[in-house]
């Protein structure tokens, strides 16, 4: 499951328990973007508080793992080399992609999607304030799945602690407790941003 995860919420974690569980996954590989090239317009948080923030997130479940290979690639992130890194580190897994309804709606303006689609079987997963559609997407490899709806998204956690509204409950207790030990998202924090 690829993500920027600034922050990793309760909407990642549930998305992936329930495709894990769906489909008896053996592990789900979380793997933070690098610099994601589809958010440039916005100051993304370091790599490195993302990747902890999602190893904290994970770290309880032993099916769920946390992998470098975007934020230790240079340059952008796309999702093929990202694929390309995965299966060559597990050459006999069989590879699937969970994403949601939003990402999935977007799919065919990524780099190298041809490539892609051999590489693994995309899952897409229901969000709310999304419509999940397969439309134009090669049936072979995509599936749907329905998921518990969780109406949350990183951008509403960033905007709630900017406005010292609680994200309790909507981010793991870690993670709740790793913004504010590094003051993320926090204006007047300018450390703790990458322009
Ligand atoms: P942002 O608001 O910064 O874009 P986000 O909440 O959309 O953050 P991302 O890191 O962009 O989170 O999303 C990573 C993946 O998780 C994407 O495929 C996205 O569609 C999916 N996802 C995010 N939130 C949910 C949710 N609440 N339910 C289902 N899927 C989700
Ligand atoms: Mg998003």
């Amino acid at each position: 499951m690829g993500g920027t995860f600034d922050p990793i919420h309760h909407g990642h974690l549930v998305a992936a328990s329930e495709v894990q569980a769906r489909l008896d996954l053996d592990e789900v590989v979380f793997v933070p973007t690098g610099q994601p090239w589809q958010k440039e317009g916005r100051g993304v948080t370091s790599a490195e508080h993302r990747y902890l923030m999602t190893v904290i997130a994970t770290a309880s479940n032993p099916r769920f793992t946390v992998s470098r290979v975007d934020i230790d690639r240079p340059g952008p992130t796309y999702t093929v080399d990202t694929l390309t890194d995965l299966r060559e580190q597990r050459p006999d897994a069989e590879l699937f992609f969970i994403t949601g309804a939003d990402a999935l709606a977007q799919i065919l303006s990524w780099r190298g999607v041809e490539q892609m689609w051999p590489l693994a079987q995309f899952i897409g997963v229901t969000r709310p304030g999304h419509v999940l559609s397969d439309k134009g997407l090669p049936p072979d490899h995509v599936r749907l799945m329905e998921v518990p709806a969780m109406a949350i998204s990183s951008t509403d956690c960033r905007q709630r602690v900017v406005d010292d509204e609680p994200v309790w409950y909507l981010v793991p207790d870690g993670v709740v407790q790793y913004i504010g030990k590094y003051q993320l998202y926090k204006p007047e924090a300018g450390e703790v941003k990458e322009a």
